[in-house]
């Protein structure tokens, strides 16, 4: 019955994933997958979380379905959250905004939704981009393109090679962004860049999708959020996809959210309605844990300021991560630059190692870094960062 089914090659880096746990080397290190861990080289269970759990612990009674578009207070709590609570679009009711399993769960849901009402467009992803945009996007039946975005020369944007390439875009095509922290390069647009680019959008009728699924791991919260609020400002429709997967640490818990943000409060009615049927399709209603505790923390003003200073504490560790692996990487290898890692943000950076070097750094020194040479700070410890420099340095020295 099944014989035309062919072997599953597997995910590129959930399966170096798998390797890793495999791997019997003590001194093996992993800087492979996008967690964050924390200065024992542990995932966090955060302190706002635990004690948000333990008091819904003592309520938590009954498990409804919940409705298809989710926890209400979750929903206004993420859109608060990603706009800011007095955004002119939320306080206007332009934003439809809907529960999903995590950022993943996000990005398929809004596929679905424009497979079905725009689906000529094309989707435009960054060149290079996560991997999962290409089979989100795609596996709905979109076509897939690339725009210019990283410059391996510099390190950083190359901008104006970007806005040429979104400048011949016919109106109506998705543009895919990264609101922060972009994966796999860490290389980010600057806030005169945002206006630029936002400027472009709207003068081409492009759809821009924000991807936020580091919002707090580049300069804050906030600030991290600026693109989104900025183009909602400037009267562009967009959707947002976003990921409580890394900043509060649930993962397994699969926490995340679509909004659109809309042109009138009638619009977005109508998208929730549609973005509901969506999920009814596919997975009928989102679960019910990991939003309890997310509104709860984000709702309650004493959980909120210790999430936030934990989240800070997460952000600034990986940067300390950053310039702790540039120190001892420089001092190895006088003559190499090393800069890009301090210029980069968030918990990835896009270093120059060949996908032969990355195979070399797992085979003979047990570090594991992706093919495309992305490797995660956040998963670097201040015990990890001389051993990774010593056998990245010997790799490059060869
Ligand atoms: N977008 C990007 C850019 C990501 O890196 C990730 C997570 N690796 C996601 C979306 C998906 O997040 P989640 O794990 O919550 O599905």
């Amino acid at each position: 019955m099944f014989k035309e089914v062919e072997a599953y090659p597997g995910d590129p880096i959930l399966t170096l994933n798998e390797q890793f746990g495999a791997d019997p080397r003590a001194n093996k290190i992993n800087l492979s997958i996008g967690v964050y861990l924390d200065a024992a080289g542990k995932m966090p269970a955060m302190r706002a979380v635990l004690q948000a759990e333990t008091a819904l612990a003592a309520v938590l009674g009954t498990r409804p379905y919940l409705p298809m578009e989710g926890n209400a207070a979750y929903r206004s709590a993420v859109r608060a959250l990603i706009f800011g609570a007095e955004h002119r679009a939320v306080s206007e009711s332009r934003v439809a905004t809907a529960q999903t399993l995590g950022g993943s769960g996000a990005l398929k849901v809004g596929a679905d939704f424009i497979a079905h009402y725009f689906p000529k467009a094309k989707v435009w992803v960054s060149d290079p981009t996560w991997d999962n945009h290409y089979s989100i996007f795609g596996g709905a039946g979109l076509t897939v393109g690339k725009y210019r975005y990283y410059d391996a020369a510099t390190g950083h944007v190359d901008f104006p090679g970007m806005l040429a390439a979104l400048e011949q875009l016919p109106a109506g095509d998705v543009v895919l962004l990264h609101a922060c922290c972009h994966n796999p390069t860490g290389a980010d647009l600057n806030q005169a860049q945002w206006r630029e680019l936002a400027g472009l959008i709207r003068r081409r009728g492009l759809l821009p999708f924000f991807d936020i699924a580091y919002q707090g791991f580049g300069e804050g919260p906030d600030a991290d959020a600026f693109a989104i609020r900025h183009f909602a400002e400037e009267g562009i429709a967009l959707f947002v996809a976003s990921s409580f997967s890394k900043n509060f640490s649930l993962y397994g818990e699969r926490c995340g959210s679509l909004s659109v943000v809309c042109d009138d409060s009638t619009q977005a009615t109508n998208v929730l309605g549609q973005l509901k049927a969506t999920i009814r399709r596919n997975y009928s209603s989102p679960p019910i844990h990991g939003a309890r505790i997310i509104a709860r923390v984000l709702d309650d003003a004493g959980l909120r300021a210790e999430w936030l200073a934990e989240l800070e504490g997460m952000r600034l560790r990986v940067k300390a991560m950053r310039t702790g692996l540039y120190d001892a990487l420089s001092a190895r290898c006088p003559g190499l630059d090393f800069s890009y890692l301090n210029k980069q943000t968030g918990m990835f950076s896009y270093t120059d190692l060949t996908a032969a070097e990355a195979d070399v750094l797992r085979q003979e020194f047990g570090l594991y870094v992706l093919s495309s040479g992305r490797i995660c700070l956040a998963a670097l410890t201040e015990g990890s960062i001389a051993p990774a420099a010593d056998a990245i340095a010997q790799v490059l020295k060869r």
